[in-house]
């Protein structure tokens, strides 16, 4: 039987209360209160002195892909090369430290030649010959649609400056003819497709450093979409993950959410065995559907109900379209599947509200259906969105970014009711906080900053981004913590530390609830604690 306490702590209970000291037995959280009351029940327990640091529950992060952030993991970091040698530097770095690629090759993506200092041009075979010309390497370029390959790709794909063009892309030639190493569009798939598939221990090794990362920042839940994001099959997927909790191999819990590439192969999933895709160990999970509506107003790709104000003309481009997502509810309501869908524009939240509406229960959302992103709102959309009772699964973080574009794209007015954390919670959808890692680091910090402040990492502007807007640092802990919990229908029995609830907890070293709000960026988790088990520590408590 695992017995873990505290004491001297400042144990987050809910808004306003705090208690000292907490006792949790086989990972269940008995009792809390002062450390006269709760210490004398403790017996031979494993007893932590917090020494006045600061205790929240663990955070749950309700939307993100913990195994990309694997992948991304181990591969090099590109994305800050500063010129096309630098790019070699990196790569010849890369393969000191990381011995296995000196078998596989090297894949990365991120190289931006915009961001290059001085000399902006492409980077070439000859380039990359520097680092090897033995191992296949490709680095891509950030947009995804231009790569740059050495020598040993060009040799494995066949290419020779008397090859014929591949359909739908190129190869680019040099002065004299010669490949050069630069390949568009549809080409880059041939040239990833000569390196060797991933094998499920290199998964689960990739899988376990991003959970580890997870709980070193105080994550002890991820909701998680792997399956049909990850670029491998989805029983790859299913198994890889399966055989880690089988073998308690990640104390981090992991809740599945589920693409699939049509209706039908979701429908055959669903009628399938799900004891296939679980094991004993109820760390897994499986969750919700996960569609995607619309893509990103980065790219200006997000569907909006008014064209783009600074690209007059587009609307933004549908990732499902309607007949197809009334497909994808109709069998989720058959099966008693929770939705969640990406929907960022507000056509695209509007249009997917109005897919959930046809499969609401006399009203009301018992399956928990969800907006993921949910960003751009106006009034009536929020009002709708709290009326049928909806999850709002939002990345604060990413107004920190998001800020200093979407009043060009969206106008003033509407951005006004945009990222409208306050406004969702007040007008009662279900708020809960992710990351989208790795498109944001999974770091909970910067995520609640971003959340309280509306300022960007520089602190600007003063007063914050339509400050209206800012949730308080209790709203903003709720919804990362029991919010998240809501979202994967344990709210009864995880997201506080009250007794009959999971051990699952952080401490800290700031104090989240008193300190500058911009430490509040830059605070850190010192003990990591999962189902009563200390999961993560930092070497000195
Ligand atoms: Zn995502």
């Amino acid at each position: 039987m695992s017995k873990i306490a505290l004491k001297n702590a400042k144990i987050y209970v809910e808004k306003g209360v705090f208690a000292q000291a907490l006792y949790a037995e086989d990972g269940i959280i008995r009792a809390v209160g002062k450390n006269e009351d709760v210490l004398p029940l403790c017996g031979d327990a494993q007893i932590i002195d917090c020494g006045g640091k600061t205790v929240v529950p663990g955070f749950n992060d309700s939307h993100m892909h913990l195994l990309m952030v694997g992948i991304g993991m181990a591969q090099a970091d590109i994305t800050k090369a500063t010129s096309a040698d630098h790019l070699v530097e990196i790569g010849k770095a890369f393969l000191e430290s990381h011995p296995q690629a000196r078998k596989r090759g090297i894949q990365a993506v991120g190289w931006n030649q915009d961001l290059f200092v001085g000399d902006k041009r492409l980077p070439t075979r000859w380039d990359l010959d520097k680092i090897s010309a033995d191992i296949p390497i490709i680095l891509e370029r950030v947009c995804g649609h231009v790569v740059t390959v050495n020598s040993k790709v060009l040799e494995l794909m066949g290419v020779t400056k008397d090859s014929p063009q591949f359909p739908g892309g190129t190869w680019e030639k040099d002065d004299n003819g010669e490949p050069n190493g630069i390949l568009t569009e549809l080409t880059c798939y041939r040239a990833n497709a000569v390196f060797q598939p991933y094998s499920d221990e290199e998964y689960t090794q990739m899988f376990l450093m991003a959970a580890e990362h997870a709980l070193s920042r105080g994550v002890t839940s991820v909701q998680s979409n792997d399956v049909g994001s990850a670029p491998m099959p989805l029983d790859t997927v299913f198994r890889v993950i399966r055989d880690i909790y089988a073998n308690n191999r990640c104390p981090l819990r992991y809740r599945h959410q589920m693409t699939f590439p049509s209706p039908e192969a979701f429908a055959r999933w669903a009628e399938s065995d799900k004891k296939q895709y679980l094991c004993e160990n109820d760390r897994l999970t499986l969750g919700p559907l996960k569609l995607y509506k619309d893509g990103s107003l980065g790219a200006r790709t997000a569907t909006m109900r008014q064209e783009y104000r600074d690209d007059p003309g587009n609307f933004g481009v549908e990732a499902l379209s309607d007949a197809e997502m009334t497909a994808f509810c109709a069998l989720a309501d058959r099966y008693d599947m929770q939705v969640v869908t990406h929907a960022i524009g507000d056509k695209a939240i509007s249009d997917t509200v109005g897919n959930y509406e046809a499969i609401l229960r006399e009203g009301k959302n018992p399956l928990r259906h969800g907006l993921i992103h949910c960003q751009i709102t106006d009034l009536p959309l929020l009002e709708r969105i709290g009326r049928d009772d909806l999850q709002a699964m939002v990345q604060p973080v990413f107004l920190d970014y998001d800020m200093h574009g979407v009043l060009s794209r969206c106008g003033e007015a509407l951005s006004s009711t945009s990222y409208a954390f306050a406004s969702l919670k007040k007008l009662g959808a279900q708020l809960s906080f992710g990351t989208d890692s790795p498109v944001e680091d999974c770091d909970p910090f910067a995520n609640l900053y971003t959340a309280i402040t509306r300022k960007d990492h520089t602190g600007a502007p003063e007063g914050g981004f339509f400050p209206q807007e800012c949730v308080d640092i209790y709203d903003a802990v709720d919804a990362y913590t029991l919010g998240s919990a809501h979202a994967e229908f344990r709210e009864q029995d995880k997201g506080r530390l009250k007794p009959g609830y999971l051990a699952d907890f952080v401490v800290l070293d700031t104090d989240l609830f008193t300190c500058d709000l911009m430490d509040i960026r830059s605070a850190n988790p010192v003990l990591t604690v999962v189902g009563g088990e200390v999961a993560w520590r930092k070497d000195t408590l």
